[in-house]
């Protein structure tokens, strides 16, 4: 296992200290230090004037309070974030994510992430992340409408084209863009397209936004794939999550020829050997909005359901995490590597822990981070964000061709990085490096800001 260098070793000290109990933070930043070790030693001089400090460190953060009215008339209180982490590429950019689970350590965990991530996409955008512990499960429509509709009241402020820019993650679709930027609209008296991606197509939406970041995924992992003379073709995949990420990634990897074998949801995980019949999960999932027990009713013969348990102790030989951060343990990772697996693939935000991710490297397992692999979303955020600006709209075909253009540079980079740092074949240390290379010349460039 990598340590973090001594000399970088009072940087996590520090923020460890400053941020206490934000244990998903402290693994995200810690990853990060320990691929810096190698830069610092080849380049001192980004180990002065605090500039990791300063990056550790983000540039704004919001707390509020979000009040609504649910159905019953009774008032509901739940708290809301926004991280304004990094802006020296471009304005904060980055989604905001409705589940219980969300506090500050985790805002602040995906906002210093996505500052690499959007780095590494070579696109203006700085980095983001904001959310809150509302649970959107079983409330109605108009129960999310308020929500969404409050939430934005605080926001708006803290917002604009040019200043923040969020987008969707879990718990945030097209439907709570729509609610969110109709709030903003109200407020600003300005139709400001720009303010938010992941709109519908009809108010300045992009096309392939939503397919975006399983697609992408699918283009990094196969490029991946390449490097050894492989492809999806004839391969058994497994893709965790009924997200956006997820379904479009089993899209692609269909497309290029794999046979997904199990997909899940937060309940448990459906086992179909004759291959995932996706217009049945997009009918779930998409449509009713239902739980994915019901495929295994539905299909009825040859497919299994588990309920809980773990989707990662079906054996594949590519693995696509995309439901969530730290779903994958050693445990699985043991079992998969048992089990044959040749790559995995981050289509969530830092889905394996850090101890599956070692066990993957030492097993020669090609491992892509969610970094580097799942840009692609935030990446044709950014250019639903040019479409807005230059009030054009581009075919499907367009930007899918831009997208898969990116992942390839992306892919690219990071192999490189890797490369040209002594540790061939190493894409996390090729995302961290090549990503904070980016921000730290921008940072350096811009005075001691
Ligand atoms: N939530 C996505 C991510 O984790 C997309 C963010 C965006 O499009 O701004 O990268």
């Amino acid at each position: 296992m990598t340590n973090v260098d001594e000399k970088l070793e009072p940087i996590l000290t520090e923020v460890l200290r400053r941020n206490v109990g934000e244990v998903e933070f402290h693994q995200a930043v810690r990853e990060v230090l320990e691929s810096l070790g190698r830069v610092v030693a080849k380049h001192p001089r980004y180990a002065e004037n605090a500039l990791i400090e300063r990056i550790c460190e983000p540039e704004r953060q919001i707390i509020f309070r979000v009040p609504w009215i649910d159905d019953a008339g009774q008032v509901q209180i739940n708290r809301g974030f926004r991280v304004q982490f990094n802006s020296a590429l471009g304005p904060y950019k980055g989604g905001i994510r409705f589940h219980p689970s969300v506090n500050v350590g985790i805002i602040k965990f995906l906002g210093f992430e996505q500052t690499f991530k959007n780095a590494l996409t070579g696109m203006p955008i700085g980095g983001g992340k904001g959310g809150s512990d509302f649970n959107p499960r079983g409330r109605s429509d108009r129960e999310i409408m308020r929500f969404c509709q409050s939430f934005m009241t605080e926001l708006h402020r803290h917002l604009g084209e040019y200043t923040d820019v969020p987008a969707g993650d879990i718990g945030v679709g097209g439907r709570e863009i729509g609610y969110m930027f109709g709030q903003y609209k109200r407020l600003t008296n300005r139709y400001e397209a720009g303010v938010l991606t992941g709109k519908a197509l009809f108010y300045g939406g992009s096309r392939a936004r939503k397919e975006a970041t399983g697609y992408g995924a699918t283009y990094f992992v196969q490029r991946m794939l390449g490097t050894k003379g492989q492809d999806f073709a004839g391969k058994r995949v497994v893709v965790s999550g009924s997200g956006n990420v997820a379904v479009y990634t089993m899209e692609k990897v269909i497309e290029f020829g794999g046979k997904i074998v199990a997909c899940s949801d937060s309940n448990g995980y459906v086992v179909d050997e004759a291959g995932i019949d996706l217009e049945l999960v997009k009918q779930i999932k998409e449509v009713r909005r239902a739980r994915i027990a019901e495929y295994a009713r539905l299909k009825g013969a040859g497919t299994h359901y588990v309920e809980g348990g773990s989707i990662w102790d079906v054996p594949c030989d590519v693995a696509m995490p995309s439901a969530t951060q730290n779903e994958l343990t050693g445990r699985e990772a043991r079992l998969l590597v048992k089990n044959g697996v040749v790559a995995v693939g981050e289509g969530a935000n830092m889905p394996c822990t850090p101890e599956a991710v070692r066990l993957f490297q030492e097993a020669g397992v090609l491992f892509a981070p969610g970094k580097a692999a799942n840009a692609g979303g935030v990446a044709t955020s950014a250019l639903e964000m040019q479409q807005n600006a230059s009030r054009d709209s581009w075919t499907f075909e367009q930007t899918e061709t831009r997208l898969a253009a990116i992942m390839h540079d992306i892919h690219d980079r990071c192999a490189e990085t890797a490369d040209e740092y002594g540790a061939p074949g190493d894409y996390v240390l090729g995302a961290n490096i090549a990503g904070f290379v980016r921000v730290a010349e921008a940072m350096d460039a811009l005075g001691v800001i």
